[in-house]
């Protein structure tokens, strides 16, 4: 007999996600996370937006992944008596005349109308964003406050016996015909769940990780009373109490943890340019998103040992992409279901060169 069903590695949203489809499915799992290590989804600003990019464009399977996160999330807010979800519009300024007529025509030649809130307040004369032309509502948008969710989350795992703070190391994982075994424990199947930290992970380092730094700024705005997030270039949150959120860089180079005067310059100026009122900052964050070279992210067994599974690569949108592919893989792992395709790691198959691998 394993001594658990399974063990994930990692507890930001991905392992988190994970954790919470195997607690609902009944499975007996170990989470383990060191804590002195970084985390994106502790830096991360928590937002979901369905239309996104310039050119507002629909985010890939919106459509189910919108509404399956949104009740995810609900569940787990009632199972943990908590609330971290905060379902707000997200308000984009117009540039221009020109911008305003093209939006309107995109919406509705794709069909993005259940995506444009019916609610779009005057922002031509509101005291702390600038946005002469008004500006278009986005709708079944918000953020999560991932810290509190991931913090609560914890607790719980932790309570009921499936948490651990542990460093991983794959060369401490044995894999013998019957189990995989971590100190002294013995598992059924592993789930590798680290992150940006993958890349130390010996097992899954052949997969084309895309890595991308981003940064954010906490800041006062004295009296800021914005309840949508505002975006265009840059995101504004408003947290309540005249604090907001501004981010993000983002980065392909220097991939460390560090906040650098660059990035704090960067928002700085975007946010001078779309906020009419001054502003002081209080903190500023750098993390690393996981992302994938095709941007898609990271499910599935390891080519080689059928024991090993990974969930990752979900890049810069982790909030919405993680609940869903969380209940695939677990639907794959403990069922043999299939994982939609473009997610499955069987994509980059021909990368893993491992003598004996056919
Ligand atoms: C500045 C910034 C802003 C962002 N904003 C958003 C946003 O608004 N919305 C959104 O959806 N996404 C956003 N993201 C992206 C989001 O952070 C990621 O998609 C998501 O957090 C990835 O989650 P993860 O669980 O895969 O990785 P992580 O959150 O990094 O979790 C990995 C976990 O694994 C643990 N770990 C790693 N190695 C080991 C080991 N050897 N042993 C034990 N434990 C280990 C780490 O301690 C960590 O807790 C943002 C990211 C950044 C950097």
């Amino acid at each position: 007999m394993p001594d658990f069903d399974y063990l994930i590695v990692g507890q930001g949203i991905a392992g988190t996600s994970l954790a919470w489809h195997m607690h609902a499915a009944g499975h007996r799992f170990l989470i383990i996370d060191n804590p002195g290590l970084p985390s994106s989804s502790h830096v991360a600003a928590g937002i979901f937006n369905p239309l996104t990019g310039r050119k507002l464009v629909k985010t890939w399977l919106a459509d189910q992944l919108f509404p399956y996160a949104v009740d995810f999330y609900r569940r787990v807010e009632k199972i943990l008596g908590i609330s971290c979800l905060h379902y707000t519009d997200i308000f984009r300024p117009y540039r221009s005349a020109e911008e305003k007529d093209n939006y309107l025509r995109w919406a509705a030649e794709n069909g993005y109308e259940a995506y444009i809130s019916g609610r779009l307040p005057d922002f031509t004369a509101n005291r702390f964003i600038r946005a002469p032309f008004n500006g278009l509502s986005i709708t079944r948008s918000g953020w999560l406050d991932l810290p509190h969710f991931l913090d609560s989350s914890r607790n719980y795992f932790l309570a009921t016996g499936c948490f651990r703070e542990a460093d991983f190391s794959s060369e401490d994982l044995a894999l013998d015909d019957q189990h995989a075994v971590w100190q002294n424990m013995r598992f059924k199947k592993v789930i590798s769940c680290m992150g940006a930290g993958a890349g130390k992970d010996a097992f899954f380092n052949w997969l084309p990780f895309n890595p991308v730094k981003g940064q954010i700024l906490d800041c006062r705005v004295e009296g800021y009373d914005v309840e949508e997030i505002v975006n265009q270039g840059i995101f504004i949150l408003p947290l309540g109490g005249g604090l907001v959120r501004i981010g993000a860089t983002y980065s392909w180079h220097d991939l460390d943890w560090e906040n650098t005067e660059d990035a704090r310059l960067y928002l700085s100026e975007k946010a001078s340019g779309l906020l009419k009122a001054p502003f002081s900052i209080t903190g500023q964050r750098a993390g690393i998103r996981p992302s994938s070279a095709d941007r898609r992210p990271f499910a599935g067994r390891h080519p080689e040992y059928s024991r090993l599974y990974i969930f990752n690569g979900l890049g810069t949108k982790g909030v919405t992409l993680a609940p869903f592919f969380a209940q695939q893989l677990v639907n794959l792992i403990a069922y043999g279901q299939e994982l939609h395709p473009e997610v499955n790691i069987e994509r980059y198959f021909s990368l893993y060169s491992k003598p004996g691998f056919s």
